[in-house]
């Protein structure tokens, strides 16, 4: 144990066994010696919050197989000074702190953090099961600031019931990026898909119809339900510059939120609030009573009647007058065979699970100023919502 600077330290000399020889690092066959190399100093993980360091001198052993070459260390891959088992610690902690936390609390740099995560992510990856996909979820995600293309991620998620995970993340949403992610799952994954949820984004549907038409597309009910959300908003905000300064523009003041829950979820003051711009007749609240009334789509039990219904709905909104309305009814009689889809899969797909997935991820973007380059926050992302199998390390 030797203290220096005020901070303790314990350094654990390691000298190999006498009548044991060397491992070939490739095939582990014990081989004579050949000569010893300079000693070499590793990061092993902290014992009640002192740093600990392995010292060794590693020797060079003559395979008769695969010639000269450096023994294999038990605690060590690669050139990293930092033991595999520290590596499985601060990879495993990594997950729980962000990773300026994570390398603050263990004395050791971001940059040892970074490679211990890097290294999970990547035998995690290759070790991983594809089989049992069936259905999954393709989405964009905005991350970092700005609208600039690269700002945008395209994400590909399991969303079996058996298995909820991130598959894939790739940057930018053009229909390369969701060509590339699908070559990287692999042709079998693509051809044993039965269900492809997603929203009614252009290149994505055009892909997945190219690659994977076997498989019944869905459009996503949350994505329905924000384009729903965001037409109400557009009409409320144009209404409020029309009244401003009118005694009518008080019935729309604070209502913005109010406006974007489901109707049956307003309780109280709010609730009578709603009510009485509904009675208004001011056009944010009829746009509210069309969004509102959409909600029966979702419910219907037959494919036909709820044909039926997107008939009657498309048509009230088109005679609302309201243009942001009219654009999403523009938009679902377009998509309406992707649309009724929903109902040959009722019951197949969970409808939650990727907005579930993607409000994970958000939690992870948002620390993203701490990854410092895309390239971080990605393995960030396979590493909390990838459900990696990971390698085993001792003092995990
Ligand atoms: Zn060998």
């Amino acid at each position: 144990m030797r203290g220096s600077g005020g901070s303790l330290r314990v350094e654990v000399k390691i000298e190999p066994h006498r009548t044991i020889r060397g491992k070939c690092a490739t095939c582990l066959k014990a081989s004579p010696g050949y000569d010893r190399l300079e000693e070499r100093r590793w990061l092993f993980v902290p014992l009640w919050g002192i740093m600990v360091h392995f010292f060794y001198a590693p020797r060079r052993v003559e395979c008769a197989e695969h010639g000269v070459g450096v023994e294999h260390i038990p605690w060590s891959q690669g050139k990293r000074p930092v033991t595999t088992a520290m590596r499985g610690f601060l990879a495993r902690w990594a997950r729980r702190l962000s990773w300026r936390e994570t390398a603050r609390a263990f004395q050791t740099s971001w940059e040892a953090v970074y490679h211990s995560v890097e290294w999970f992510v990547e035998w995690g990856l290759t070790h991983r099961q594809l089989e049992e996909v069936h259905s999954i979820g393709v989405d964009e995600i905005h991350w970092g600031q700005g609208k600039r293309a690269d700002q945008f991620l395209t994400v590909i998620y399991q969303i079996d019931r058996h298995c909820r995970r991130l598959l894939w993340v790739g940057r930018r949403r053009t229909q390369a990026t969701l060509r590339r992610g699908l070559k990287e799952l692999g042709p079998q994954v693509i051809s044993g898909l039965r269900y492809v949820c997603s929203d009614m984004w252009q290149p994505y549907l055009r892909v997945m119809a190219q690659k994977a038409g076997q498989a019944l597309h869905i459009l996503d009910r949350f994505h329905i339900v924000q384009h729903l959300n965001q037409a109400v908003d557009e009409v409320r905000r144009a209404e409020s510059t029309r009244l401003r300064g009118k005694p009518l523009a008080d019935r729309l003041k604070k209502m913005r939120w109010k406006l974007l829950r489901r109707g049956s979820r307003v309780r109280g003051q709010a609730r009578v609030k709603l009510w009485g711009l509904l009675e208004s007749k001011l056009a944010t609240g009829r746009a509210w009573d069309l969004k509102e009334c959409f909600e029966y789509f979702w419910h219907y039990k037959s494919i036909y009647w709820a044909g039926g219904f997107l008939d009657y709905w498309t048509e009230r909104a088109m005679r609302s007058r309201l243009e942001p309305m009219k654009r999403v009814a523009r938009m679902l009689r377009k998509h309406e065979k992707l649309l009724l889809n929903w109902f040959k899969a009722k019951g197949e797909v969970s409808s939650g699970a990727v907005e579930g997935l993607n409000n994970k991820i958000r939690v992870v973007t948002r620390r993203s100023y701490g990854f410092r380059t895309y390239k971080a926050m990605e393995l960030a992302l396979y590493h909390n919502l990838g459900r990696l199998p990971e390698p085993e390390t001792t003092c995990g």
